[in-house]
């Protein structure tokens, strides 16, 4: 339990602890207690200069490869300004209510923090437990909390408490006569950061600005949202950091597309990381180093050149065919986020777009886009590939794609059910809105008179999904020909993504209904291990190599080879050079990924025979435990390099 002031009157219970970034370094020989006792003669000295900050190592989750060095810009708050809110006397019980649920919101949060803590070396932990006990006092039965209530029901909003309470605390502490000012100082500042999470809570902010960001430096932030990391310039950013988040995550499938370097989920970062800090980031590692020694940016140098040059040499790959040793063609194709990626996807030697992931176009933004609008990009896409085809998937949200044009359109609110993963997300919240659906099926049908295009449908558990999307697409097509609009005799196909076990376990059923599958490894995982995707305390149950997982993949597989209906993988699995011999092994000819991971994968299957993989996986999948399963997969990979 950490302690509190003993005079407790206009002070809060606030720490005593600082956390090292706000605690003076004591400089080695400085300390009052060493000061020389007789006085030096001679003329004065100049002041010693201060040693360089040592370096230090955080470990988060490997994003995205790649090493990028640079300064730090740390975002630590997006709380607006605020302006004094009064309500009227029936207002108070709803008010009192957001206010409670912000506060909860924030216990939660800090919890999460708390329990991320355990990752980190133990001299991180000791700065940090502290800090994070003290915000939890805070947000329990504190004088802050009583005194943000007291306000509203003097009524004014939440906010408005929440904001003046704190800064009355704020002051009365900075008021305090105590010669350790610097401790008084931090004490107001903990106060001030809990009434900006409070408010951050109570007032979500949608649209991130990264303006300011100088160019080659690395964001270093809480949290980063999909439709954020959506924003960001490739070109302007060196890299990305954050405290929160999962490897296979939709920010962290977002920041892969765009190539930028990242570790996601690396605890203590916000608070150690100050602005302008020079820190080297690798992405392949998930370390972040701050204040990194001449060796450490020697050594960053030499990994950044050997990542060039291994490009290079891949690059080279380009247009030979992606072909087995013993002659078996394996179709990569390329998923894609957003529409920036064109030019490297058009020159990533694919056979098309896999995964087409629509959400962009509704993503930061106030309105829906028309079909007007979502033919033009459609088409676009379908003209960059030149005849490949192109996988468009329609709509898929839910989870943790908040999209904002949803909530201007009033959808997002009355959807946000008890857990968005498990609530009305992908076809669901489509054929519950079927206007929705009609229109991005139109522009999809009016986008393939320019090429050939596949429909894709999220999240489908059930037959029935795909009998009512095919009864409205047939509807769509009907009205397209009646406006007399260009379009092919035969409609494209419409497949269907397997990613809940209910849909995996079922793929034989669904095939009845479904022109082709797409496995989405990454929700397949997710609801088959009960993990969420982007949540940094489950990482390690967050498993691919489960034998569960892979017997979800194996039944799909089998099932669609028996019915003759085409199926690749276009989760994050697919990306990953090391698992392609398994999923090769387990039958599969199709895989579709990011472009920048292409060459890494094609070098993979132009180096193995089928035979060799289909052993490796009749051996994986006799395994019991994840553990084996990756040491056989390991093993196969270190005798291929
Ligand atoms: C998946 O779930 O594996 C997938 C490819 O879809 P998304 O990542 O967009 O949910
Ligand atoms: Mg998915």
């Amino acid at each position: 339990m950490r302690k509190t002031e003993p005079k407790a009157a206009p002070r809060p219970r606030v720490a005593k602890v600082a956390p090292a970034s706000a605690q003076a370094p004591t400089p080695p020989c400085d300390g009052a207690g060493l000061r020389p006792t007789v006085a030096v003669k001679g003329p004065p000295q100049p002041p010693a200069p201060k040693p360089p900050p040592a370096e230090r190592r955080f470990q988060g989750l490997p994003v995205g490869a790649g090493i990028a060095v640079g300064p730090a810009y740390l975002i630590e708050d997006q709380t607006p300004t605020l302006e004094h809110r009064p309500i009227p006397a029936d207002g108070v019980e709803a008010e009192l209510a957001r206010l409670d649920e912000a506060i909860s919101k924030s216990r939660r949060q800090l919890g999460k923090l708390r329990a991320q803590l355990a990752m980190l070396p133990a001299e991180g932990q000791a700065e940090l437990e502290p800090l994070i006990d003290a915000y939890m006092q805070m947000i329990g039965p504190s004088r802050l909390l009583r005194g943000a209530r007291k306000r509203v029901e003097a009524l004014v909003s939440a906010e408005t408490a929440v904001t003046e309470e704190t800064e009355a605390l704020a002051a009365a502490v900075l008021a305090v006569q105590d010669r350790d000012r610097a401790g008084i100082k931090r004490r107001a500042e903990e106060i001030r950061e809990i009434g900006r999470r409070l408010i951050r809570n109570l007032t979500e902010t949608p649209f991130q600005s990264f303006a300011k960001l100088a160019q080659g430096t690395v964001l270093v932030m809480d949290h980063l949202r999909p439709a954020d990391a959506a924003l960001l310039s490739p070109a302007r950013l060196a890299g990305v950091v954050t405290e929160e988040g999962g490897t296979d995550g939709h920010t962290a499938v977002m920041l892969r597309a765009l190539g930028i370097p990242a570790v996601l989920g690396a605890p203590g970062v916000t608070t150690a990381i100050h602005r302008g800090d020079l820190l080297v980031l690798d992405g392949g590692e998930g370390t972040v180093t701050v204040h990194p020694s001449p060796a450490t940016m020697a050594a960053a140098r030499r990994s950044s050149a050997s990542f060039a040059r291994e490009r290079q040499k891949l690059a080279q790959l380009r247009r030979l065919p992606a072909e087995t040793t013993d002659g078996q063609s394996v179709e990569l194709m390329s998923n894609l986020e957003v529409p920036l990626e064109l030019p490297l996807i058009a020159q990533a030697g694919v056979e098309g777009i896999g995964l087409f992931r629509s959400e962009f176009m509704f993503m930061n933004r106030a309105q829906l886009p028309d079909e007007g609008e979502q033919t033009e990009v459609y088409r676009a896409a379908v003209e960059a590939m030149g005849g490949d085809p192109v996988t468009i998937r329609v709509l898929d949200w839910g989870g943790e794609k908040e999209i904002e044009a949803l909530q201007v359109a009033g959808i997002a609110e009355e959807m946000a059910g008890l857990n968005p993963a498990l609530g009305l997300r992908g076809i669901r919240m489509l054929l519950r809105y079927p206007e929705l659906l009609e229109t991005q099926l139109s522009a999809i049908i009016r986008a393939s008179h320019f090429g050939p295009v596949r429909v894709l449908l999220p999240m489908v558990t059930t037959i029935d999904e795909v009998r009512a999307t095919r009864e409205i697409y047939q509807k769509v097509a009907r009205r397209l020909r009646r406006r007399g609009e260009a379009m092919p005799e035969r409609l494209p196909p419409i497949g269907i993504m397997i990613e809940t076990p209910a849909a995996a376990l079922s793929a034989d059923a669904l095939a009845l209904e479904a022109d082709f599958f797409a496995i989405g490894t990454n929700d397949l995982t997710m609801y088959a291990m009960a993990a969420d995707r982007a949540d940094a305390d489950v990482a390690k149950l967050y498993d691919p190599l489960h034998p569960g997982l892979l017997r979800l993949v194996q039944f799909t597989v089998e099932a669609s080879l028996r019915l003759r209906k085409p199926v690749s993988v276009c989760g994050e699995m697919a990306a990953n050079p090391k698992l392609t011999p398994l999923l090769l092994g387990l039958g599969l000819r199709s895989l579709s990924m990011n472009a920048s991971a292409v060459p890494r994968v094609k070098q993979v299957v132009r180096s193995v025979s089928i035979a060799d993989c289909a052993r490796l996986a009749r051996r994986v999948m006799e395994q019991t435990e994840p553990a084996g399963i990756r040491g056989l997969v390991e093993e196969f990979a270190a005798k291929l390099s």
